[in-house]
């Protein structure tokens, strides 16, 4: 009998994984299983012997590690034409920063377009399947349209934060004053990347979120409204907050208020908020954010290389805190990889709070479920019924895992961070035998290495 009318969705059967992490609310970690998939979605989850035999894309994944794509909570992709710039290599936040804004005042839209393609490339390869990322500065006709282009191009599930400076240094803030937007035209550039783009539906591949820079770059006024539009709108909303010491100092000389009391003034507290860094959150800010239900992008490789601290993430995550994790920018970190990011969490974790603060699987969940709430998802973050098709898998049979399979899950963090072997995002094939199937690699990478050349000698002709 034939089938007649609408067509049916494409399916796809993972089999034989050596094991399957579903961080679905039992936790469970299942042997010999595998997932069925039809179009975009997960249908079911289990035992390879329980699964169907067959579908229109069947994958063995014997001797992988199959898990929920990676979440990355904060991102600065452009940063990426800038990593290990000499001059902001041994500074602090705000030394490293106004070292930076010179040379990025030069971006164009092509390197903004060209560096995300290459930032979410090297996340896809770590095993990252959503990612934002918060574009701030806007030079030379750059939009964020840029941003939402490359993420089509290569097929990742994105969610893009329309940044914004506002108060340059003649106003007594951090960037130059090249580099800071007129309020309304922040405001009404957002509204209209929102009523473009944002699609608020379950398995949605883009999200645009309302994210002026940092308390130290826009005006009170500035992040007021920046709150209304967003909850109009039902969107999300993004900053950086409570950095490090300077930025705690900052707030208290300016406002006369920590950064967490400066956020609830605002109204920038609640589900639809989440805050990166909060190295510096004292307790009563993480009872605050507890009790208000706002997330926080932790960054680990960040924090070590700028000195800002170790942030209370135990702390956070014992009273209630969603936590989610954050490779940052690529000039602050300049190896985005999703898996180690979890690593280096665990790791300093453990630094500032001793060898039971975190534990691998607690750094898993930080990078999946964590990530998911964070960003104000429930369709990712874990392999169940009903969620989208977003897993990755790791190849078990390299050196690095050797002797560490009695428990592949924990090697996973405590080995060193690998390459995934295959990524699947909302049922479509991103990454196969470990390479992109979206795009080539090789001259996306030539063309980035140019522009960074050309970003550099720009800046010095200035
Ligand atoms: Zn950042």
């Amino acid at each position: 009998m034939h089938a007649t009318g609408a067509a049916r969705p494409r399916t796809m059967l993972v089999k034989h994984a050596d094991v399957l992490v579903t961080m679905d609310g039992a936790r469970r970690e299942l042997t010999d299983a595998g997932l069925f998939i039809e179009g975009n979605r997960i249908v079911a989850v289990g035992a390879t012997s329980e699964l169907p035999s067959t579908a229109d894309e069947v994958l063995d994944l014997r001797g992988h590690l199959v898990m929920p794509g990676l979440v990355n909570t904060h991102h600065h992709m452009y940063q990426s034409l800038t990593r290990a710039v000499p001059a902001a290599q041994n500074a602090e936040l705000f030394g490293w920063l106004t070292s930076l804004y010179k040379i990025w005042a030069h971006l164009t839209p092509e390197m903004i377009e060209v560096s995300t393609l290459t930032a979410m490339a090297e996340l896809l390869l770590s095993g990252c399947t959503t990612s934002s990322d918060h574009l701030y500065i806007y030079p030379n006709g750059s939009r964020l349209d840029d941003s939402i282009a490359a993420a089509a191009r290569i097929g990742m599930r994105f969610h893009a934060s329309r940044g914004s400076m506002s108060v340059g240094q003649k106003d007594g803030g951090l960037p130059p004053d090249s580099v800071v937007e007129r309020e309304d035209d922040i405001l009404a550039d957002t509204q209209r990347l929102i009523e473009t783009y944002h699609d608020e539906g379950r398995y949605a591949m883009l999200r645009v979120v309302v994210a002026p820079c940092s308390p130290f770059s826009v005006s009170r006024d500035l992040m007021r409204e920046s709150a209304t539009l967003a909850r109009q709108y039902g969107v999300s909303m993004h900053t950086h907050l409570a950095e490090n010491v300077n930025d705690v100092a900052y707030s208290r000389e300016r406002f006369g208020m920590t950064p967490a009391e400066y956020a609830e003034d605002l109204g920038w507290v609640g589900a639809d908020v989440w805050h990166a860094h909060c190295v510096q959150l004292d307790a009563s800010g993480i009872a605050l954010f507890a009790r208000t239900r706002t997330g926080v992008a932790h960054c680990p490789c960040s924090n070590m290389r700028l000195a800002s601290g170790i942030a209370p993430i135990r702390r956070m995550r014992d009273a209630g805190v969603p936590v989610g994790l954050g490779v940052d920018g690529s000039a602050s970190n300049d190896g985005a990889h999703l898996v180690g990011e979890a690593r280096q969490a665990m790791l300093l974790q453990r630094v500032g709070f001793g060898p039971d603060a975190m534990s691998a699987r607690e750094a898993l969940e930080l990078a999946t479920l964590g990530g998911a709430a964070v960003l104000g998802r429930d369709d990712i973050g874990a392999l169940a019924p009903g969620m989208a098709a977003d897993f990755v898998a790791f190849d078990l049979r390299q050196a690095s895992f050797a002797g560490a399979l009695h428990d592949p899950v924990a090697a996973l963090v405590f080995c060193a961070p690998p390459q995934v072997s295959l990524s699947v995002i909302n049922g479509r094939v991103v990454v196969r035998d470990g390479r992109l199937a979206t795009l080539e690699l090789a001259p996306l990478l030539e063309r980035h290495n140019a522009l960074a050349r050309s970003l550099g000698e720009a800046a010095r002709a200035s």
